[in-house]
């Protein structure tokens, strides 16, 4: 991440020491996985870590004017995408809000689940767990809706269908698939995990046919571990955790409040400038889009064909180059990149993703993701454009053109 464009001010990265003293400029370009911690949000949390330490649950001043926190952050939380303050149950993350809906409604209403081919581990070893079954993608990485109709019966309880996917970044027809199971299936549920999608599209639209939508601070520029559900009135629904009835008894356990209050704002911070940052971002990723392939010719754009894509994501397949190995390389000369979904281990396991896309384990060995966001600029471009083809052209065995790190900017 280079020098934060105007309106997006933030404490630059630390240079990290490369090849004895020499610094090396760091681009980072895994915003997916996470991204950098926005001044307004953290600004907001700042008294919650501090002299305003109460538990929302007590009776007495300090403990008031954390719950007032809490709802102030509700209000806001259900003013960006677009439902009640009633509807928002606050969770520990994406991964929480999503095992909730589909262990929840299962729970509450059990029977067939369905979900996507191409969801978050977060969805689908949810769904696996309930005995619930997977829908096909095409090769773009759309949902197949004929495949959708075909797998529908009338006692589905829930299906679970990303607005869009975290490792191609391909939106997904939310909007056509409600409207199929709510003319095949009237009493099924429908999930959203729009964790990648919260930073980029107005969840509004998303969120007036849907019944539960899972949103994820970390991805929108507020803190980590913490997230929430929102779940329509009437949306049958079980808590996982028991306790202490925090949630109006859906999560237990005492709440996260500077993180809640940072994800509120990081929400608003993103809604506010939402517009410009996907043409902004969208031209970025563009231009390292088109010279990456003009570079690297025999490199495969992934997924997309025609269907829109969030504007930060670029995936590539790479032929005759390891993605483990091509991500040591790019590490090392200062570029942050992911082959798919960051995983605990670090160990990187074929996608699902892209075998549901009928990408072969041979294509897909060499994939590179690389996710733009509120932070990237030029320079971040410029320095990808300059040591991608160079790692991709060392591993194929042409040594003269080492990557050399870009030199540090002066101020
Ligand atoms: N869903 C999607 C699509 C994601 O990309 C992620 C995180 O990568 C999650 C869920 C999990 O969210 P969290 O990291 O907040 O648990």
């Amino acid at each position: 991440m280079g020098v934060a464009p105007a309106g997006c001010e933030t404490d630059p990265v630390p240079e990290r020491p490369h090849r004895g003293d020499q610094p090396t400029r760091l681009t980072y370009l895994d915003h997916a996985a996470t991204t950098p911690l926005r001044p307004a949000a953290r600004d907001a949390m700042l008294p919650w870590l501090g002299e305003r330490f109460g538990n929302p649950s007590g009776d007495h001043r300090v403990a008031r004017a954390a719950r007032q926190a809490v709802d102030e952050a509700r209000d806001g939380v259900a003013d960006v995408v677009g439902c009640r303050p009633g509807d928002v149950v606050f969770t520990s993350g994406g991964t929480e809000a999503d095992n909730m809906a589909v262990r929840g409604v299962h729970a509450a209403r059990p029977g067939p689940v369905l979900c996507s081919a191409i969801e978050h581990d977060a969805v689908r070893n949810p769904v696996a767990l309930v005995g619930g079954t997977t829908v096909a993608v095409d090769t773009r990485g759309v949902l197949d809706l004929d495949a959708l109709d075909a797998a529908l019966t009338p006692d589905l309880t829930l299906l679970a269908l990303m607005s869009a996917n975290n490792e191609v970044g391909v939106v997904q027809p939310v909007a056509e698939a409600v409207e199929l199971v709510r003319r095949r299936a009237p009493a099924a549920a429908v999930h959203t995990d729009a964790v990648q999608a919260a930073g980029w599209l107005d969840l509004r639209a998303t969120i007036a046919g849907v019944d539960l939508v899972a949103v994820s601070s970390h991805k929108v520029g507020g803190p980590q571990g913490v997230g929430a559900l929102i779940a329509r009135p009437g949306t049958p629904l079980r808590p996982l955790l028991l306790g202490g009835g925090q949630e109006r008894e859906l999560r237990s356990g005492t709440h996260n409040v500077a993180g809640i209050v940072g994800m509120a704002a990081a929400l608003r911070a993103a809604a506010a400038e939402r517009n410009a940052q996907r043409s902004r971002v969208g031209a970025l990723r563009d231009r390292l889009a088109e010279g990456l392939l003009a570079a690297i010719p025999d490199a495969v754009r992934t997924g997309g064909g025609g269907a829109p894509r969030l504007p930060g994501t670029l995936h590539l397949c790479i032929p005759g180059v390891e993605s483990e190995a091509l991500l040591f390389l790019l590490d090392e000369v200062g570029v942050c990149a992911s082959a798919a979904s960051a995983c605990a281990s670090g160990a990187h396991q074929a996608s699902h993703v892209l075998a549901a896309m009928g990408i072969g384990p041979e294509v897909g060995a060499g994939a590179l993701r690389l996710s733009l966001g509120w932070t990237s600029t030029d320079a971040d471009v410029d320095h990808a454009l300059r040591v991608i083809p160079a790692a991709v052209d060392l591993l194929r065995g042409a040594e003269d053109r080492r990557p050399e790190p870009a030199e540090a900017p002066r101020a």
